[in-house]
């Protein structure tokens, strides 16, 4: 099947937008594409681009749309909220739902705060982590990526590993300075980290099942012992659950592996579909925030009506165990059709296709994979209606929109690319 015709945008784009794009992965050139695909609608498990192709959708923005594109529910609630008016700046009950919502859902959050995006949210986390403990330093795993923020900048997975741009210019040497990396999964890693700079050390950052170099699970005992680094040590444990939250269980990764965080961030489905993103915790450490205490943050959107409504619509229905039932059962049939084309590693309704054999523990053990192979795969899937993630250093998410058909037809289509 060819696809259709494409239009002039990316020419426009790119005289006006740096790369034509809002953010780098998008462009695609991990796959070898020479231009983007533009989307223009989604409907469920499917979305369609400017030309009017369809794709059954393996992505979903990248998580955030649990129950499917354009799900009705949600968009009822976001034009009711609308009508209302989009932002008072002032305090709202919805915000108040939403907090109520959260806190009942996640484990280890007894208070929280709602923001606009993942990079907000984490960076604020650490900034918190620090003001709490007096301390500077931060330790994250290669491969985590925990948003843009200067001192999460090094070593982050997606789209700087997918780019092969080690850190980014412009971020100050001092503000990257204070991060120390270990491989993930690498228990006498850190361990040795935590020996040597325990003392200075505000927060150890992770994600507790890695989505940004493909799906990493954690190993039994990784996320224990940083647990018992941190209580040892007296740094904050944080888990960024941007992906994980309300995806791997209502509760996110602490909920599935039972390791308790001090801090979590979340993102992505706690906005459903529209930009909002959160942090929570700890009381003691949570009241540390201005006005309740003297660590600043702040933002003029935040909490913003449109976003709220549709978080509180997700999560509300997130309550149901079968929502979770049937993303496990469809998530487990995708991974059994394709466990045979390569290393499949899923947790709940995220997984990732490696092109190698052995499993991926680690960010070097995914950097290992075929990645020229992995943009043959997408490119020959992408022409027979399937969109899947445009990077093998990328997760394929589950809505509660894909079933069988998508299922079969995908798997069909990755068949047909090995014969
Ligand atoms: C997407 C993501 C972020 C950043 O969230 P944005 O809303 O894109 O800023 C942070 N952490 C993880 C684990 C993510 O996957």
């Amino acid at each position: 099947m060819a696809l259709k015709q494409r239009s002039d945008l990316y020419r426009r784009a790119r005289e006006l937008i740096p790369g034509g794009v809002n953010s780098p992965v998008r462009a695609m050139q991990a796959v070898g594409l020479d231009e983007p695909v533009f989307m223009r609608r989604g409907s469920g498990a499917e979305i369609e681009d400017v030309a009017g192709n369809r794709y059954v959708d393996w992505v979903m923005s990248w998580g955030p749309l649990i129950f499917g594109h354009a799900d009705p529910a949600t968009l009822a609630a976001v034009v009711e909220a609308a009508e209302g008016g989009t932002s008072f700046g002032a305090p709202t009950r919805a915000e108040v739902e939403l907090a109520e919502e959260i806190v009942d859902a996640v484990p280890s959050v007894e208070m929280v705060r709602l923001v606009s995006s993942g990079t907000e949210a984490s960076m604020t986390a650490i900034r918190l982590a620090r003001g709490a403990t007096h301390r500077d330093r931060i330790l994250k795993f290669a491969g985590c990526y925990h948003g843009h923020a200067d001192a999460l900048l090094a070593s982050a997975g997606s789209g700087l590993a997918t780019l092969g741009i080690p850190a980014s210019p412009g971020v100050p040497s001092g503000a990257a300075g204070d991060t120390i990396v270990c491989a993930y999964n690498d228990v006498e890693a850190a361990a040795a980290a935590v020996a040597r700079w325990g003392e200075g050390l505000a927060c150890v950052i992770v994600e507790p099942v890695a989505g940004n170099m493909g799906v990493v699970p954690p190993e039994p005992g990784f996320l224990e012992t940083l647990r018992a680094l941190c209580d040892a040590s007296g740094a904050l444990l944080v888990f960024d659950e941007v992906i994980t939250g309300f995806r791997v269980a209502r509760g996110g990764a602490q909920e599935r592996f039972g390791v308790l965080p001090d801090l979590t961030v979340l993102g992505k489905i706690v906005g459903g579909g529209l930009p909002l993103a959160a942090f929570g915790g700890r009381a003691d450490v949570m009241e540390r925030l201005a006005p309740a205490g003297d660590v600043y943050q702040a933002g003029t959107l935040s909490g913003n009506p449109l976003a709220t409504a549709a978080g509180l619509s997700v999560l509300r229905r997130l309550r149901d165990p079968a929502v979770y039932e049937r993303l496990e059962t469809t998530s487990a049939r995708l991974e059994a059709g394709l466990a045979s084309f390569g290393r499949v590693q899923r947790v709940g309704a995220m997984l990732t296709l490696f092109m190698r054999d052995e499993p991926v523990r680690r960010f070097e053990d995914a950097q290992a994979g075929d990645a020229e192979r992995y943009g043959e795969l997408f490119r020959h899937l992408l022409a027979r209606g399937v969109y899947v993630a445009p990077s093998q250093y990328e997760a394929w998410f589950l809505s509660t929109s894909h079933g069988d058909v998508e299922i079969e037809r995908t798997v069909g289509a990755v068949a047909d690319f090995f014969r």
